[in-house]
């Protein structure tokens, strides 16, 4: 293993730590860790296997972080509102899957998909049971959501521009008996995973891929129509990213719960919605007496593919993001997006009695990161939670 560390002579935001750390493991194949120290100015640690061209990698991470951070550093997150911690010292993110573990509440299937039980279970169903109530509270019909999503949709979307690195593509075998008959004999390794590579599949041309954002769906449903009166609906998905090496136990899922809020219709309807969703945040934190706060947000970008679109969300306060404290450390735990007219124009969607273009915008609640915050923040024992919780789990 080598290991490389390079002292960053530049402020790197916040919000941008993450997507710096994320990105890099996308240089080369090469690299199994990165760090980034909260030292000012800080520390940037990377290692990468032995017969990896480490010059190469350096030379690389340089010019990523100086792009990246160059280009983030024009605007920065604004804090909306903020909730004090008042349930004494939270508990890192590791030391509280540790403890779920221990209790047999948590246990991985792999990096980043999981199996939850006991407590665990019981809050991530009653959240998601209280985040819906509240959507519906708003209007919202309650819809099935997918998780698998045609390729077409998210192309269409323009989702996959930007973020083609993070989708979970699906295929199969192709149609071929013979194939089938091979798979048993030749495709299952000795450590008991599968290789297909001497198999026909449609992975070049994947038709299908696993849900990485939750409304997706819900525009391509209402493709080419008029919705005279606002559209909104809540549904709630399992949601997939791929992160590489930045995947890290509920901090950083591959699978995770989404419950979702999403409003199609005028401009001004969409801005007034919007204005609701904003303090639907606030009340969750208030309520659940969870210490967090509400920023002003920009989606993660890759390298200096949208880095300008970061400058553009912040600039404009297109997303709103609901942070939940852990120990030293903040998780992003929901988000409340303005899309303008993106999707109406994707989708050929048109709005109220004068035909406008759609307006849309959406709310995600990030659910196992809820989950998390909870215990990081009033432990392990139900009865010593805040009384809205409790009620979430029926105590
Ligand atoms: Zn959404």
């Amino acid at each position: 293993m080598q290991t490389m560390s390079l002292r960053l002579m530049l402020e790197v935001a916040p919000d941008v730590r993450e997507t710096l750390v994320k990105n890099l493991f996308w240089i080369d194949r090469g690299i199994t860790g990165v760090e980034l120290s909260g030292d000012v100015p800080p520390v940037l640690t990377v290692t990468c296997t032995d017969d990896s061209d480490a010059d190469e990698i350096e030379a690389q991470v340089l010019a990523d972080v100086t792009k990246m951070v160059a280009q983030a550093a024009t605007v920065c997150p604004r804090t909306v509102y903020e909730t004090q911690p008042c349930h004494g010292e939270p508990l890192a993110a590791d030391e509280v899957c540790r403890r779920l573990e221990e209790r047999g509440w948590l246990s991985m299937e792999l990096s980043g998909s999981h199996v939850y039980a006991g407590l665990m279970a019981e809050l991530y169903y009653g959240l998601d049971r209280a985040f819906g109530r509240r959507a519906r509270g708003l209007g919202a019909q309650e819809v099935h959501l997918p998780s698998l999503l045609g390729a077409d949709t998210l192309v269409t979307s323009g989702y996959l521009h930007g973020n083609a690195h993070m989708g979970n593509y699906v295929f199969h075998l192709h149609e071929d008996r013979s194939a089938v008959a091979r798979f048993t004999e030749k495709c299952v390794t000795d450590t008991g995973g599968i290789d297909l590579s001497g198999l026909e599949t449609s992975a070049d041309v994947p038709e299908a891929v696993l849900s990485p954002a939750a409304c997706q769906p819900v525009y391509r449903m209402l493709a080419g129509r008029t919705v005279a009166t606002p559209f909104v609906t809540t549904g709630y998905v399992r949601c997939y990213r791929y992160e590489s090496g930045a995947t890290h136990g509920l901090r950083r899922s591959r699978e995770f719960g989404v419950r979702e809020i999403v409003y199609v219709g005028t401009e001004r309807g969409a801005a007034d919605f919007r204005a609701q969703l904003i303090g639907v945040a606030r009340e969750f934190l208030d309520r659940f007496e969870l210490w967090g706060s509400l920023v002003t947000a920009s989606d993660p970008f890759f390298t200096d593919t949208s880095a300008d679109y970061r400058v553009y969300q912040l600039a404009l306060e297109l997303k709103h993001e609901v942070q939940l404290g852990l120990g030293g450390d903040r998780v992003a735990a929901a988000s409340v997006n303005q899309h303008g007219d993106h999707f109406g124009r994707a989708w050929d969607i048109r709005a109220g009695n004068t035909n406008e273009r759609a307006h849309s915008c959406c709310m995600g609640f990030g659910i196992d990161r809820w989950c998390l915050a909870v215990f990081s923040q009033f432990g392990f024992d139900v009865r010593s939670w805040p009384r809205a919780l409790r009620e979430v789990v029926g105590v």
